[in-house]
C-alpha cells in the first residue's frame, strides 16, 4: 500500500466514501485517489512525493496556477488582521467593484460561500421577481446540489423533471423542466406552450460538467429572446466560465447579456467564494434592500475576499488571456495529433482556457447524447496512463480540463509526449 492508499482507507472510516466531494473518490475511473501534499504553479505533489502536471486546477479556481506568491501574500496579510468578523469590511466592496466593472450583466453583486449557494439564491430571486415557480435547466449542466437543481429530465422531452438524488422532493422536481442543451427549436417550442409560467432559464453558457460543450451559434441568443418574450429571467451560471473563457466571462465572449449571473471558483482565487449578481432592479430585491431572504455567517469573508481581489487584479495583465488561450490551443492541437497518429478515434473542444477530449468517432460533439455515447472505458485507461506518466486529468470523462497561467510550453510538450505513448497503448489493447 502506498501512502495515498493508506490515507484513503483511513478517511473512509470517518468520511462517507473517504472524500468530501464525490468525484474526488475516483469512482468513475477506478483505483485510489491520490492524496495531495502541496501544489505550486502547474504542479501538484502527492503524499508519496510524486509530481504531476495538473489540469484540474482545483476544478477551475486556480487560473494563475497554485500558490501564486501575490495571492498567498494577500491572504497572509488578511489573516493577520483576523479570520472573520461577521461585519462589513472594505475588501468586500473592493471585490464587488471589480466584479461589477468586469461582468457586463452585473450591476450589483452579493457574495456567498460556494457555487451551490450562488445558484440556489439566484433561483429564489428569479422566482420572487417573476412570481412564478417553474425553472428551466439543460441536461448535462450542473449547477451545484441544491434541491431544485438536482433534477434530471423526465421520460421524453417536455415532461416534468424527476429528482436525480434520493431526498429531493418529487413535488419540487415537478417545478424543474430539463431541456436539451444546444437545441434552440425545443426551447422555442417549450416557451411557445409554457413560457408564461417560467421564472427563469439557468444554463452553463459553456457546459463544463458534461466534458466541454460550447454553445452552438445562436443558442444563447435564442435563450435571451424567449426570456424577453415571456418575461422570464435568464441566468448564466458562470461559476466555471466567469473570468476564465474571457475577461468578461462567457457573456462578454458571446455578447449575450443575462439578467442574473452566478460566479464561483476564479472569483475566490482558491478560497470558498461564490457570488450572484445582475440587473439592479432585480438585485435590489435581495435582503436587506428588498424582501428576498439570503444570508451567510461567513459570506464576504475577509481572507477569501483578499484572495479574490489579488487574483482578479493579476488577470488584468494585457497578455494574460491571449497567452492562456494560445497554450490551450497548443495542448488540444497536440492531443488531437497524438490521437490521430495512434489511430485512436478522438476529438476535442476548447474555448478560452477550458478544454475537453472525447473518445468518439464523431468529428464534433455538441450535445449531451453525444457525450454519453463516448467510450468511457477508453477514457479511463487514458486517464490512468496519463496519471502514471505524471499528468493529472479530471478523474471522470464528464469534466472540462483547465489551463493556467503557470503551465509552461515545456509542461504542455511533456503532456503531449505522454499522450502520444498512452494513445499508442490504447490502440494495442
Ligand atoms: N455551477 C457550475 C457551473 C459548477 O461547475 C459548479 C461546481 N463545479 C457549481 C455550480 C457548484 O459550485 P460549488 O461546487 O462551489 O458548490
Amino acid at each position: 500500500m502506498n501512502h495515498s492508499e493508506q490515507l484513503f482507507a483511513q478517511a473512509a472510516q470517518f468520511i462517507p466514501g473517504g472524500v468530501n466531494s464525490p468525484v474526488r473518490a475516483f469512482k468513475a475511473v477506478g483505483g485510489t485517489p491520490i492524496f495531495l501534499q502541496s501544489a505550486k504553479g502547474a504542479r501538484i505533489t502527492d503524499v508519496d512525493g510524486k509530481d504531476y502536471i495538473d489540469y484540474v486546477q482545483s476544478w477551475g479556481p486556480m487560473i494563475l496556477g497554485h500558490s501564486h506568491p501575490d495571492v498567498i501574500a494577500a491572504v497572509v496579510d488578511a489573516v493577520q488582521s483576523g479570520l472573520t468578523f461577521g461585519a462589513p469590511t472594505e475588501r468586500e466592496t473592493q471585490l464587488a467593484e471589480i466584479v461589477c466593472k468586469r461582468m457586463p450583466g452585473i450591476d450589483l453583486v452579493r457574495f456567498v460561500n460556494s457555487g451551490t449557494e450562488a445558484t440556489m439564491s439566484a433561483i429564489r430571486l428569479a422566482r420572487a421577481h417573476t412570481e412564478r415557480d417553474t425553472i428551466v435547466k439543460f441536461e448535462g449542466c450542473y449547477h451545484g446540489h441544491s434541491d431544485s437543481l438536482l433534477i434530471k429530465a423526465g421520460s421524453g422531452a417536455l415532461t416534468l423533471g424527476v429528482p436525480s438524488s434520493p431526498g429531493v422532493p418529487k413535488a419540487l422536481a415537478e417545478h424543474t423542466v430539463t431541456l436539451n442543451y444546444n437545441n434552440s427549436e425545443q426551447v422555442r417550442q417549450f416557451f411557445a406552450e409554457k413560457g408564461d409560467q417560467v421564472a427563469c432559464i439557468i444554463i452553463e453558457p459553456v457546459a463544463g460538467n458534461m466534458n466541454c460543450i460550447p454553445p452552438v451559434p445562436g443558442f444563447l441568443q435564442t435563450l435571451r429572446e424567449v426570456c424577453d418574450e415571456s418575461g422570464s429571467v435568464l441566468i448564466f451560471d458562470e461559476v466555471m466560465t466567469g473570468f476564465r473563457v474571457s475577461a468578461t466571462g462567457a457573456q462578454g465572449h458571446y455578447q449575450v447579456q443575462p439578467d442574473l449571473t452566478t460566479l464561483g471558483k476564479v472569483v475566490g482565487g482558491g478560497m470558498p467564494v461564490g457570488a450572484f449578481g445582475g440587473k439592479r432592479e432585480i438585485m435590489e430585491k435581495v435582503a436587506p434592500a428588498g424582501p428576498v431572504y439570503q444570508a451567510g455567517t461567513l459570506s464576504g469573508n475577509p481572507v477569501a475576499m483578499a484572495a479574490g481581489i489579488a487574483t482578479l487584479e493579476l488577470l488584468e495583465a494585457p497578455d494574460f488571456y491571449p497567452e492562456l488561450f494560445r497554450k490551450t490551443q497548443k495542448l488540444v492541437t497536440g492531443l488531437q495529433a497524438a490521437a490521430d497518429t495512434a489511430g485512436v478515434a478522438f476529438t476535442t473542444n476548447h474555448i478560452g482556457s477550458m478544454f475537453g477530449g472525447f473518445f468518439t468517432q464523431e468529428k464534433t460533439v455538441t450535445n449531451y447524447q453525444q457525450v454519453m455515447a463516448c467510450d468511457t472505458e477508453r477514457f479511463n485507461r487514458f486517464f490512468h496512463g496519463m496519471l502514471k506518466a505524471g499528468v493529472y486529468l479530471a478523474p471522470a470523462s464528464y469534466e472540462a480540463g483547465f489551463m493556467s497561467q503557470a503551465h509552461t510550453d515545456n509542461d504542455i510538450e511533456q503532456t503531449i509526449a505522454a499522450a502520444q505513448k498512452v494513445f499508442a497503448s490504447l490502440k494495442d489493447e
